[in-house]
């Protein structure tokens, strides 16, 4: 199935094949085993179990950021698998939020009872604290300056009462009475002009995206930061006006994931990709929309910003006529690919890591 919806997306399948046969390697330099502790060696390990894009630009940090990110993510990792697991009642939950970050302290402090699908970290918490505990040994002036500067915002924001929640629940209450009333087959056009309004708004943060990306000096950094943009971008796309959404998952595409991830190396790049994917949505904006002027308004504003850098930045590199031959080239090297011996297909396999 994937492979026949790649035959529509030619240059993904080029990309996909491409990123396979080295580009991963290239993106994200395979870690140096040897100098890394047994704890440090664990912790990658669960990153790479639990996100795939997430495990990928966090790789691809230089060095002494990289293990740092590693732990913090998994850090947050399990604080968020506490939080969205709806099988642990309020009464459990609300305390094991509060007290979390005591738990980075408590060397023997794990979780056995939680039924999400990344529990493993917090039932080998014990790992996961240790690292954090040498890292912070050696960081303390950085880690004390990012925690004040944390607590001060948290203030702030507490203080402006900018609940997620709260403004989540603004929204979707104007389209109905119980949130779980937008999953009935019958409310389908409710579900989706509720979503439309939420992209919309997703959509308005683009600007500031733009600025913050275009002061970035470090390259890993840079992709880092840019490709969880890219992939979001690609996927605010894929569900924008799509009854799916309520019906099952929108995931995009693996070819379009990879395409993105090689692509957003550069400020050029970075804009010709999020303008591409608000042109797609601009051009499906229904004109029943409750949202649609809002939509349009939004997406133009950003267009006029941006426009005069972007105008020269096309991603269509290739003509069709070269895609259809080398679509056909590169179907054939796919199926000869994949039909190579078990050992290519190994190494098929750890390039996606
Ligand atoms: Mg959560």
């Amino acid at each position: 199935m994937e492979f026949v919806e790649l035959l529509g997306h030619p240059e993904e399948l080029y990309n996909l094949l491409r990123f396979k046969m080295g580009g991963a390697r290239k993106m994200m330099p395979k870690l140096d085993q040897d100098t890394l502790s047994d704890g440090l060696k664990t912790c990658y390990k669960y990153l790479n179990q639990t996100s795939r894009s997430f495990a990928a630009v966090i790789q691809a940090l230089d060095n002494e950021l990289r293990n740092a990110v590693c732990i913090f993510y998994l850090v947050l990792r399990a604080l968020d698998t506490v939080e969205d697991d709806m099988t642990i009642s309020m009464e459990k939950k609300v305390p094991l939020l509060q007290n979390f970050h005591s738990y980075l302290y408590q060397p023997d402090w794990r979780y056995m009872e939680s039924n999400q699908k990344d529990r493993q970290v917090l039932e080998d918490f014990s790992t996961v604290s240790l690292e954090f505990r040498n890292l912070a040994e050696s960081y303390q002036v950085v880690i004390n300056d990012i925690c004040q500067k944390m607590g001060h915002g948290m203030a702030e924001f507490l203080e402006k009462k900018v609940n997620s929640v709260q403004e989540w629940e603004k929204v979707w209450s104007r389209y109905a009475k119980k949130l779980s009333d937008l999953a009935k087959p019958e409310n389908i056009d409710l579900a989706v002009h509720c979503l439309n309004e939420l992209i919309t708004n997703a959509l308005q943060h683009i600007p500031d995206v733009l600025t913050y990306l275009s002061q970035l000096r470090n390259q890993s950094v840079f992709n880092f930061c840019a490709i969880p943009q890219v992939m979001a971008i690609a996927t605010l796309a894929a569900c924008y006006n799509n009854q799916q959404v309520f019906r099952g998952r929108v995931k995009i595409r693996k070819g379009q994931a990879v395409t993105l991830m090689m692509e957003a190396t550069n400020m050029p790049a970075v804009k010709a990709i999020m303008y591409q994917y608000m042109e797609e949505i601009y051009q499906r904006i229904p004109s029943s929309d409750p949202s649609s002027s809002k939509t349009k308004q939004i997406i133009s504003s950003v267009r006029k910003q941006n426009l005069p850098s972007c105008q020269l930045v096309s991603r269509n590199h290739y003509s069709p006529i070269y895609l259809s031959c080398a679509m056909l080239l590169v179907a054939l090297s796919w199926q000869y690919l994949s039909t190579m011996s078990q050992a290519t297909e190994e190494y098929v396999q750890t390039g996606e890591h």
